[in-house]
Order: structure tokens, then sequence, then C-alpha cells
């Protein structure tokens, strides 16, 4: 039976990737953080916490990470642990150059010092290329970063491939572009549509603020792209990998989506503020994961309008749930 060691077990892509992986026949492993609130409810909605053993430690304490190495003896590190949310890293900079960044080497030293021979994986981003370089970017577009978060997982990405080229690690690096689900935390644009969606249909919202709604992401499905980590793993060689759509949508356009799916336009709801603007943009961001294809066979398997269709199915029986009434969504 394989063992993986999987930081940010609780984030989005941990529950996804530990439902994966145990699916798979693997023993799982999550490092988490315990800092007060409930942060396990994904592993909880995936049915999968009493399948995964948790270990206590936390990405800026390297003595709890090579505990966690030795408790659990992994074959495979997924290092996912981040301050992910790129509004935030430029209130908390330096939590941000902190966690997403230098911890990555935290956790490529806890690797070196207990098991050279564990592969790792390193949760790089498209926010990478923040000002693109080029219009369509793959793993050959220069890197031009725009936010803390950024910039930390450039650092991140950059010490995965030194520590690969340094010390003959298999280290792998997957540039993931925006990747969303019903598990996708209230702050991100997509999940912060779909939660509204469901409460103004429910008539408990009026109406939706958001910032710049003219930029545009590359957005896929995490239930896809967790599998595309796995496969970076499976490889003789490790490398560094973009995972994709290819298709780039607007904010504007998702949230048309979202509104027209429950039913309602959203021109009627969504109101802009300037209080949720950034002080620099990512204006475009859109992938070109040919290579991913032919090395790994891995392809997208979700369209934007499913998986918008499955985040506002979710949050109308959450929201439900919550009021306790009849569901009249049909
Ligand atoms: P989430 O924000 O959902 O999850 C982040 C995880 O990191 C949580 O489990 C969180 O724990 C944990 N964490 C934060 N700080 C610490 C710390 N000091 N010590 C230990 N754990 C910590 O992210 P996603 O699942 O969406 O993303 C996974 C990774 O992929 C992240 O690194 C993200 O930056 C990257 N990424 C994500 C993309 C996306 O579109 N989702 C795109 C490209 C890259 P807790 O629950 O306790 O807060
Ligand atoms: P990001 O690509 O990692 O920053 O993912 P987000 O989901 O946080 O943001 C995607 C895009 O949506 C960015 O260009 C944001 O500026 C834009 N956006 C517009 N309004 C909002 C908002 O209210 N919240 C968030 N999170 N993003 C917004």
């Amino acid at each position: 039976m394989k063992r993986a060691l999987i930081t940010g077990v609780t984030g989005q892509d941990g529950a996804y990737l530990s439902q994966f992986l145990l699916n798979k026949g693997y023993q799982v492993f999550g490092l988490i953080a315990r800092r007060g609130s409930d942060t396990l409810w994904r592993l909880r909605e995936l049915g999968v916490i009493d399948r995964i053993e948790l270990i206590d430690g936390d990405m800026l304490d390297l003595s709890s990470l090579i505990r966690a190495m030795e408790a659990s003896r992994p074959d495979e590190v997924y290092n996912l642990a981040a301050q992910s949310f790129v509004h935030t890293s430029w209130k908390q900079p330096i939590l941000t150059a902190q966690v997403t960044g230098m911890a990555a080497v935290n956790v490529l030293e806890a690797v070196r010092l207990t098991n050279q021979k564990a592969r790792f994986y390193q949760a790089s981003t498209s926010e990478m290329f923040g000002k693109i370089r080029e219009p369509v970017q793959s793993e050959q577009t220069p890197f031009y970063p725009r936010s803390p978060y950024g910039v930390s997982k450039l650092f991140a990405h950059w010490m995965t491939i030194n520590y690969r080229e340094s010390f003959g690690m298999h280290c792998s690096s997957g540039i993931l572009f925006n990747h969303e689900s019903p598990l996708r935390g209230l702050e991100f644009v997509t999940r912060k549509v779909t939660d509204s969606v469901a409460r103004i249909k429910l008539g408990k919202q009026k109406e939706l603020r958001l910032g710049n709604i003219d930029s545009k992401r590359d957005w896929g499905y995490a239930g896809d792209y967790v599998r595309a980590m796995w496969l970076m793993l499976q490889q003789h060689e490790p490398d560094d990998y973009v995972i994709a759509t290819g298709r780039t949508t607007t904010v504007r356009d998702m949230c048309r989506l979202a509104f027209e799916y429950a039913g309602l336009d959203y021109r009627d709801y969504v109101v802009t503020d300037e209080k949720f603007c950034r002080p620099a943009e990512v204006d475009v961001l859109i992938g070109n994961p040919a290579k991913a294809k032919a090395r790994l066979g891995w392809e997208a398997s979700t369209g934007l309008e499913e998986l918008i269709a499955m985040m506002v199915d979710a949050d109308m029986r959450r929201v439900e749930r919550e009021r306790g009434a009849a569901n009249p969504w049909p």
C-alpha cells in the first residue's frame, strides 16, 4: 500500500486529493494546523475524514514537518498548504511570503532530511504568469507575478526546481490554473457568485458586490486537477506541467452563466464595489495544457457550464439546509 502525506489537507484540493488517493488504495496522512475554527468540513463533506490520519503540524514549524515525515513515512508528499487568497496577500504580505513561499522550503528540507527518495509535488499557480508575457501561457512562458501571493509562489516554484537539480530529488511542480468546486472557499469569486445566486434565489440576499468583472480566468474543476497532481508523481522523471482547460472567460460571463442557471439575470443583482478591486490585477489567464496531455495523458473533462451548475446546485442545497424550508429548486 502506497503512503502519501498531504499538507493543506483541509483545503479544497487537499480534500479532493485525499478522496482520489484513498480510491487508489493509498494510506493518506494529512498535516493539520489546529487553529480553532472548523476546518474539517470539506473532509466530512466528501466522507473521507475517518479514513485519513491527521498529524498535527504547521508549515512554519520545521520540526513538526520532520515529525510528520517520520510518522507517515510517505512515498509521495503533496505540498498544497498556503495562504492561497490573492487579495489577502496584500494585507498579509509577510505571512504570505512565509507560508506560501518560505514554508515550501521547510517541506523540501523535511523530505531531504528524512527520505530523499519520497516524491514531492509543489502546488504552483498561473498567478506566477501575472502580467502575461505571452497570449497563451505554457511551461516556457516567462513569469511576471503581480501580487505577494504570486511572488511567494514563484519562490517556492524555483526552490522546487532547485532541489530537483541540486539533490536529484523527484520534485515536480504543477502550474495549475484556477480550479473550483462546491468545496471552494467562499472568498474566491466563483464560489462567492454561486453562493450569492443561491441566496438571492431563496430570498436571503438582495445583491452581489464584486470588484473587477472584466478580468478573465481559465477555470477548471478541482476534481479533474488533483488527478494531474498524482499523474506527475507517477512519471519516471520529475518535471513541471501547466494544468488548464485552454478556455478563458470573463468574471462577467461566469456570473451570467451562474445567474442564468437559476433563472435570473445577473445585471439585476451584480453591483461593482471598489472594495473588492486589487492594487494590481491579473487581467487575463489562459493556459496551454498540451504538455500535460502529451506526457501525462491528462485533459480537463468538466466544462465551465457543468462546473457552475454543480456549484449552484450544491449552494442551493446548503442554503436550503440553513433555513430548513422546503426546496423550491426544481
Ligand atoms: P485552500 O486555501 O483551500 O487550502 C489551503 C490549505 O493550506 C488549508 O488546508 C489550510 O489549512 C492550509 N494552511 C494554511 N496555512 C497553513 C499553515 N501555516 N500550516 C499548515 N497548513 C496551512 O487552497 P486550495 O485547496 O484551493 O489550493 C491548494 C494549493 O494549490 C494552494 O497552495 C494554492 O495556493 C494552490 N493553487 C490553487 C489554485 C486554485 O485555483 N484552487 C490554483 C493554483 C494553485 P486551514 O484549513 O487550517 O486554514
Ligand atoms: P485568483 O485568480 O486566484 O485571484 O482567484 P479569485 O477567484 O480570487 O479572483 C479571480 C478574478 O475575479 C480576479 O481577477 C479578481 O479581481 C476578480 N474578482 C472580481 N470581484 C471579485 C470578488 O469580489 N472576489 C474575488 N475573490 N475576486 C473578484
